[in-house]
């Protein structure tokens, strides 16, 4: 039997009539078995707020109080089904107890603890749309499968231990029945909930895809798929149909942060194709990311991403030395940071950190520890301020005359860095945040609206 996962973003499930939209696309294909939710839109933003230790209590009411409107909304409409109601009134109630624990203790297991809440409220929420609709749905507490270690507010999935306890646990219930399960939440072998990082309900969904080897994954979201480029950047941006994952993986964070970068891997792992579409105009199509595709044009996209740090070690030890860049990065694993591009000269070396899916709090990742430890090894200098657009196609390293039509676009630009050749996927350049948009509408231009590539 087919088995399709199909994931709904915060604005998919914001509101009663949001849920059912959402509810005709899962109804609408009976291979769609399992539902993976983000919190209501809004939800975890405020829970981020919730969780923060120094709050006052004033704040905190009005914070309870926010939430509670936004979900109890939903359940009004649902004409409160007495399930559904004591379920929702008991999250909300635990919300309102761990905040206030909080203050007294903080400590980051019962932030996760808080920041989880959302998609609890969502889940149980959209199970009961679903019946009302007619199905037989319940909602499925994702901590049973989605093991995780215990990093909070970023923890790692433990790949096997999901697909043993998915194969127990999660596959018997979907033979009889719709399942609707959280995103963005686990547990650590203890129990103890856990979280993988701000937007990973992607993520979830294609771990949750893997482990019941399912033949795909839906995105439902905002955005009809994956565009050329962000169209409030460049109104001429085009859809594209399909995608290869390798592309899809250059991309990172897609344009306008269509996909949780994670995403790919386990699809990529088990082949598992990727549809990204909008559930507000299922019509429209979206994207398919699949491992093969019939076109592979040279330019595919221009992704943007901003906020991005950039740090220059110097030191003279370097020259003609070994094992300097082995300690960096042993420093910056040790903090758990990913690094993004690299540069490097006979005393230099250039860095930009990987920000994405920076920890559930939204904590900065460049401590004052992390800079003490490198400091002590070389001169550091951190650069902010900075966006990094990356031109994504195929061929790109071994096909003549690329440069010069991406170099005449930014001649009036101050390129900070250019990363060029390790993929065939991909060119990135670092740009001043403040010319990020003009430099990406400019490409698209150049690249895109060009005489010869009006498809
Ligand atoms: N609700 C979580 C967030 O807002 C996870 C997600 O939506 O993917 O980050
Ligand atoms: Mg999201």
């Amino acid at each position: 039997m087919s088995l399709v996962v199909a994931k709904f973003g915060g604005t998919s499930v914001a509101d009663y009539q949001a849920m059912n939209r959402c509810a005709d696309i899962v109804l609408g294909n009976p291979a769609t078995r399992l539902v993976v939710v983000s919190a209501s839109s809004g939800v975890t933003n405020l829970l981020v707020e919730l969780s923060q230790a120094d709050m006052g209590d004033e704040r905190r009411l009005k914070l309870l109080k926010e939430i509670a409107t936004i979900q109890y909304a939903i359940l009004d409409k649902l004409g409160r089904p007495a399930d559904v109601a004591a379920a929702l009134d008991a999250l909300l109630s635990r919300m309102a107890t761990l905040s206030a624990r909080l203050l007294q203790a903080p400590s980051h297991a019962m932030v996760d603890e808080i920041l989880s809440l959302g998609e609890q409220c969502s889940s149980a929420l959209f199970a009961a749309v679903l019946r009302e609709r007619g199905a037989k749905a319940s909602a499925f507490d994702v901590r049973q499968v989605m093991r995780t270690d215990s990093h909070f507010g970023k923890a790692e999935p433990q790949i096997a231990e999901l697909k043993r306890l998915a194969t127990e646990k999660l596959q018997p219930l979907l033979e009889q029945q719709l399942l609707v399960t959280q995103g963005f939440i686990g547990a650590d072998a203890d129990g103890r909930t856990t979280t993988l990082g701000r937007g990973g309900s992607d993520y979830s969904a294609a771990l949750l895809a893997e482990a019941l080897e399912a033949d795909a994954v839906e995105i439902w979201t905002d955005v009809e798929g994956i565009y050329t480029t962000d169209p409030r950047l460049a109104p001429n941006a085009r859809p594209i149909a399909e995608i290869s994952f390798n592309e899809a993986a250059e991309m990172a964070t897609f344009g306008a942060k269509v996909l949780h970068p994670a995403t790919i891997l386990p699809a990529v792992r088990q082949q598992i194709q990727v549809f990204v579409g909008s559930s507000r105009a299922p019509e429209k199509g979206g994207t398919w990311i699949r491992h093969q595709v019939e076109d592979e044009p040279v330019f595919r996209a221009v992704a943007v991403r901003r906020d991005q740090t950039l740090l220059n070690l110097h030191s003279l030890q370097m020259l003609h030395a070994q094992g300097f860049l082995a300690e960096t990065f042993a420093v910056l694993a040790r903090h758990k940071i990913s690094v993004d591009l690299i540069t490097t000269s006979e005393v230099n070396v250039s860095l930009t950190l990987d920000k994405t899916g920076s920890d559930s709090a939204g904590k900065g990742l460049l401590t004052e520890a992390l800079l003490q430890e490198l400091s002590q090894n070389c001169r550091v200098r951190v650069e902010d301020k900075l966006a990094l657009v990356a031109i994504i196609g195929n061929k790109i390293a071994t096909t003549a005359g690329i440069c010069r039509r991406v170099f005449e676009v930014l001649e009036p630009h101050n390129v900070r860095m250019i990363c060029q050749g390790a993929s065939p996927h991909n060119l990135c350049v670092l740009v001043s945040e403040a010319e990020a948009g003009d430099v990406v509408a400019a490409l698209h231009r150049n690249l895109f609206e060009g005489a010869q590539d009006a498809a």
